[in-house]
């Protein structure tokens, strides 16, 4: 296992973590903390333009772990589908013009009014087959995001490592899965899927899981603050071959999201040299 307790060179910051940040800030505020790597989501990535924020990313010599991102695909019509999918495309451009190593798919859930979970996970399997030329041809990696299962009906009807894994056994190249610790620690087969995940694993999101959760999308915890034995787990990724960065990824409406985002970035350093 790689010793990370000397090093920052590893550590990538999700814009997520640091909401109140544009790119320019998390930018410059990373370069600041010694940090040379970063994941934006598409809101400030777009509020910058792609291009210009290719440009800025460059001239401050920064690794982008990925772009988040892409998914929600099923719909309930067909041209809610399409819409879908050509919003997608468009988030392959800009993942192509920052040089993202990967584009992180959330998936979606069952359209409004559905029930339909096995024909929500379809729509996600045809979408996906669709979108994947296309990725191949701007050669950027789709990296299938499981989501906790908490998130079924609304963000994410892929739930588990396992669903990712069939699911790039079906597409083949050029996809991939991103493992968030959040979404799943709690997984009995966890062991199992790493491992059968191997060099498929674009990407590795670091967070913990508080007790108690008092929100479900907005309380994610700081690394060493929650339950998850994030040792155990990146020991698991690294065993399955993966040499890439550790990227926090803290949504966290009361309390992160509150505090000075270079105090954000100073603790996000401490913890990934002490706990991850
Ligand atoms: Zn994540």
């Amino acid at each position: 296992m790689r010793d990370l307790s000397h090093d920052r060179a590893l550590l990538s910051i999700n814009s997520m973590t640091v909401k109140a940040w544009s790119l320019v800030e998390l930018l410059e505020g990373c370069a600041r903390a010694g940090i040379s790597a970063i994941s934006p989501w598409r809101d400030i990535v777009q509020a910058c333009g792609a291009e210009r924020a290719g440009k800025l990313i460059r001239a401050h010599g920064m690794t982008v772990t990925g772009l988040c991102r892409g998914g929600m695909f099923p719909d309930a019509d067909e041209a809610g589908r399409r819409a879908a999918l050509d919003d997608n495309r468009r988030a392959v451009d800009e993942a192509a013009a920052i040089g993202a190593q990967c584009l992180v798919l959330v998936v979606g859930a069952l359209p409004k009014g559905s029930r339909d979970l096995d024909g929500a996970r379809m729509q996600v399997r045809e979408a996906l087959h669709a979108l994947l030329p296309y990725a191949r041809q701007a050669r950027v990696p789709l990296a299938i995001e499981p989501l906790h299962p908490m998130y079924a009906a609304d963000r994410a009807c892929v739930n588990t490592l396992a669903q990712a894994n069939d699911l790039c056994d079906e597409l083949g190249d050029g996809a991939g899965v991103a493992v968030d610790t959040y979404h799943v620690w709690w997984d009995p087969d966890l062991a199992r899927e790493i491992a059968r995940a191997g060099k498929r694993i674009l990407a590795y999101h670091v967070n913990d899981w508080l007790l108690p959760t008092t929100d479900l999308l907005l309380d994610r915890g700081m690394m060493g603050d929650g339950v998850i034995d994030l040792r155990a787990i990146r020991a698991m990724v690294e065993a399955a071959g993966y040499r890439g960065h550790c990227e926090v990824e803290i949504l966290s409406g009361n309390n992160w999201w509150k505090r000075d985002p270079d105090e954000v970035v100073r603790i996000c350093i401490e913890r990934h040299q002490t706990v991850v």
